[in-house]
């Protein structure tokens, strides 16, 4: 049995070496990607602060943008019909043909029969 145990502690140098090569490889792995990164975050600084700098631009100029014909808050882009007194409104949402929808002055009241 002195082969057996020989064998055991032959594969156990094995696998202990391995073990120490394979930490070895992912500390290499680890600080090349590491420094891949570092090398990179300049360039993602760039990147973000100019898509920083456009973004804020184009806000400026949507905010100097006068000359449309949508003014701000002007949502009444759908025609309906009241399903309670049949008058017709604007609305921001497309009405769905079988749904009942308000004007405003019907849906602020208390739905009948509903309590
Ligand atoms: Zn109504």
């Amino acid at each position: 049995m002195v082969d057996a145990k020989r064998a055991v502690k032959k594969a156990a140098r094995k696998i202990k070496k391995a073990g120490r090569q394979l930490a070895q490889k992912t500390e290499e792995a680890v600080d090349e990607a590491v420094g891949k990164v570092k090398k990179e975050i300049p360039k993602v600084r760039r990147t973000v602060g100019e898509s920083i700098e456009e973004v804020g631009r184009s806000i400026k100029e949507d905010s100097e943008y006068r000359g449309g014909d949508k003014k701000p808050g002007d949502l009444g882009l759908y025609e309906a019909t009241c399903s309670k007194c049949g008058s017709k409104f604007k609305t921001a949402y497309e009405p769905i043909s079988g749904l009942s929808i308000y004007c405003k002055n019907c849906s602020s009241e208390p739905m009948p029969g509903r309590h």
